[in-house]
């Protein structure tokens, strides 16, 4: 291993970017990490500065004006459109604030770093602040921070507590306690400078306190998870209309800012990094974008009439999580007491990790199925995983057996999961959960693509049947890709095609659910001959087919109307209506249940704001070329997905669930999840309150 190696390793451990300078302080080195990276400390180790200074990062930053170091941003992912000047402002203007009105040392000087004792004064005083003693008797009153400035604060005690405590692994390192502070926040190399800025500011002056806190931090407002909510649902609310102008003035409106703390206007060119931030992405349209097929017909009959009532089924025996404190359950809605067993919904996706974020044309949402990368976009990683509310990723207990499936489309240029990969997946994943997890009833929850979708191929359709018997000496079946019955692999011709059967159509059903085989049985004097429509149809009892044409010209029958043609009575018979996946009968064959959401609907899938916020913790990572950091970093982000944001997720999915079911539309329902924010389910009076607001 190269120092490269060791540096990215530790990087997963940290979490942060992290140069090999940062480690050789005098503090932060060889002893605190011999624990955990034997190695890593006698390759990078170089020889001990000075004691009595502590090399500060800041000082780091300086090299930074020489042009020599170029990495590290604070948000990679908003590069694209900082330029490097910008960069270095940001950084020059956290140093002037640094240097305060003492007239500390230039860039590029050693500094040395706060005495002990009075960072112990400070972390007091800070207590204090944080939790102020009541004037009489035990107990606090709320300091009334808002939540943006007491997270600061917390993270400050954190920060200080790490360098003052004799216990701390980091004790007396200062940059290293920063680090430390930061990364058990989620958090990486910036917020910890930031956090090192801010304690040095509150050990001079007590008075300085993060109350401004996106003054000079303004790039960074979308880490507030608050914030970054209402904006998704503001550009899902407006839909095809998305525009930096349009974001820029709804996060400078009045009630925005109050409400999030926001002191500073945005300008329109920080709306593009935000929209692009938040995942929209500048292309040019394409049919079938999220705002086109969100409301048409056909799928709000499928929400309306087949998912919503089977969710409606398995919602009752779900476990709630009291809103404002996600880790413990909800006892004011029970789930229906009795034998039966808790529901547990697993929800299912697919997402792709980019080594390098790439910008397109036109703001539309990602949402658009994961595209395998093009040449020249650089290495890419294809994950597929299971996520629930109750447990988090699928997984068993200590972690060793997990359904997470990934895959590089570099190897595999289709760049997709075939459905074989899906079933297997699902069985795996089933596996673990008949193992570890027997006491629940467990519920598999896929999007509407069309792998998901792939019916077996001698799957009833009435694609293609004739409607009369098939003439002396031929038959009917279905084409299928010919397969070795043994190893079931797909066999090809010398001209290197796939070969080609024909093979019979599974049995139908009749309304008493006995089978209806679709051929003629071995006494008949066409044995083993295709029906024909007009047979099948008779022999349910349909009446005479004989005058009824085959079907309506390229089947677009009159609406309404069912009893025009042979194809259309047959399409609609509920055998031939209720055919079921092969990922519905895979796991329908090990006891399990499967359900596919709407199409265009990914707020009802809390997974993808899983992806999300994994992705905002991968790009914290330097840019990264090598396929191995790219398929370690993005695993490590996955896995640093608190349970509780993960649950507060799945609440706003539901809410979601519960806007289509009191009858309201997409527009709708993004306007009243926004309303409700933090809430399962909305008022009653949502649909009065709609009306008055105009929201139609
Ligand atoms: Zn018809």
């Amino acid at each position: 291993m190269d120092t490269q190696d060791k540096i990215e390793q530790l990087q997963l451990v940290f979490k942060c970017p992290i140069r090999s300078k940062a480690f050789s302080g005098p503090r932060m080195q060889a002893e605190e990490l011999k624990p955990f990276f034997h190695e890593f400390w006698i390759v990078i180790k170089e020889p001990d500065p000075p004691v009595e200074e502590d090399l500060d990062e800041e000082s780091q930053v300086a090299n930074k004006h020489d042009g020599k170091d170029s990495e590290d941003t604070d948000l990679p992912n908003m590069e694209e459109e900082c330029s490097s000047d910008e960069g270095t402002d940001r950084d020059s203007e956290i140093e002037d604030q640094t240097r305060g009105p003492a007239g500390a040392p230039r860039p590029g000087q050693k500094r040395t770093a706060p005495p002990l004792v009075q960072a112990s004064e400070a972390l007091n005083d800070l207590n204090k602040l944080l939790h102020p003693p009541r004037k009489k008797g035990a107990g606090h009153i709320d300091p009334g921070l808002n939540s943006f400035v007491r997270s600061q604060m917390e993270a400050m005690k954190s920060m200080l507590n790490n360098y003052i405590r004799p216990l701390s692994r980091t004790y007396g390192a200062w940059a290293a306690s920063s680090i430390q502070a930061a990364v058990s926040d989620g958090h990486g190399n910036y917020c910890a400078r930031r956090l090192r800025v801010l304690c040095r500011q509150f050990i001079q002056d007590r008075t300085f306190l993060p109350v401004n806190p996106y003054g000079s931090w303004n790039e960074s407002i979308l880490v507030d998870e608050d914030l970054t909510n209402d904006l998704g649902l503001y550009l899902m609310e407006i839909g095809k209309e998305i525009s930096a102008k349009k974001l820029m003035d709804y996060v400078n409106s009045d009630a925005i800012r109050s409400k999030h703390g926001i002191e500073k206007p945005i300008s329109e060119r920080t709306a593009c990094r935000y929209l692009n931030t938040l995942g929209y992405r500048w292309s040019t349209p394409k049919k079938g974008q999220y705002a086109d097929g969100h409301e048409r017909e056909d799928v709000v009959y499928y929400r309306e009439q087949v998912f919503l009532p089977q969710w409606r089924r398995i919602e009752q025996r779900m476990a709630n999580w009291v809103q404002d404190d996600v880790m413990k359950e909800s006892t004011l809605m029970p789930r229906m007491p009795g034998l039966e067993r808790e529901v547990v919904v697993w929800f299912h996706d697919e997402t792709i990790f980019y080594a390098h974020d790439r910008r397109k044309r036109g703001w539309y949402h990602k949402d658009a199925p994961a595209k395998p990368y093009a040449k020249g976009e650089g290495a890419s990683l294809m994950i597929a995983d299971f996520v629930s509310a109750r447990f988090g990723w699928l997984q068993s207990p200590d972690g060793k057996h997990t359904a997470r499936k990934v895959m590089r489309p570099g190897k595999n240029r289709d760049g997709y999961f075939t459905y074989e990969e899906i079933c297997n997946q699902a069985i795996e994943a089933m596996a673990i959960l008949q193992n570890f997890y027997p006491q629940y009833e467990h519920v598999f929850v896929y999007d509407n693509a069309s792998t998901h979708l792939k019916r077996a191929p001698d799957a009833l359709s009435t694609r293609r049947m004739p409607k009369n018997i098939p003439k002396n000496g031929t038959n009917w079946g279905v084409e299928t890709t010919k397969r070795n019955s043994f190893t079931g692999k797909v066999e090809y011709q010398p001209d290197g095609k796939p070969a080609k059967i024909k093979i019979r159509m599974a049995d139908a059903c009749f309304a008493d659910g006995t089978p209806q085989s679709l051929y003629f049985p071995e006494d008949h004097e066409r044995a083993g001959t295709f029906k024909g429509m007009a047979v099948i149809l008779q022999e349910r009892g349909l009446g005479d087919m004989s005058k009824l044409r085959a079907e309506c010209k390229d089947f677009k029958c009159a609406p309404g109307l069912n009893t025009c043609c042979c194809r259309r009575i047959l399409y609609n018979q509920p055998d031939f209506v209720a055919v079921e996946s092969l990922l519905e009968l895979t796991c329908k064959a090990y006891g399990f249940k499967a359900m596919f959401l709407p199409k265009f609907h990914c707020e009802l899938n809390f997974i993808e704001q899983c992806w999300g916020y994994a992705k905002r913790t991968y790009r914290l990572n330097p840019e990264s070329s090598r396929e191995d950091a790219l398929q370690r970093n993005a695993l490590s982000a996955l896995d640093s997905i608190p349970l509780s944001s993960m649950r507060k997720f799945a609440n706003r999915s539901r809410r979601f669930m519960d806007a289509y079911g009191k009858g309201l539309n997409g527009r709708q329902a993004a306007w009243a999840a926004r309303k409700y924010r933090g809430h399962r389910v909305l008022p009653a009076s949502i649909l009065d309150e709609l009306e008055k607001a105009h929201i139609v």
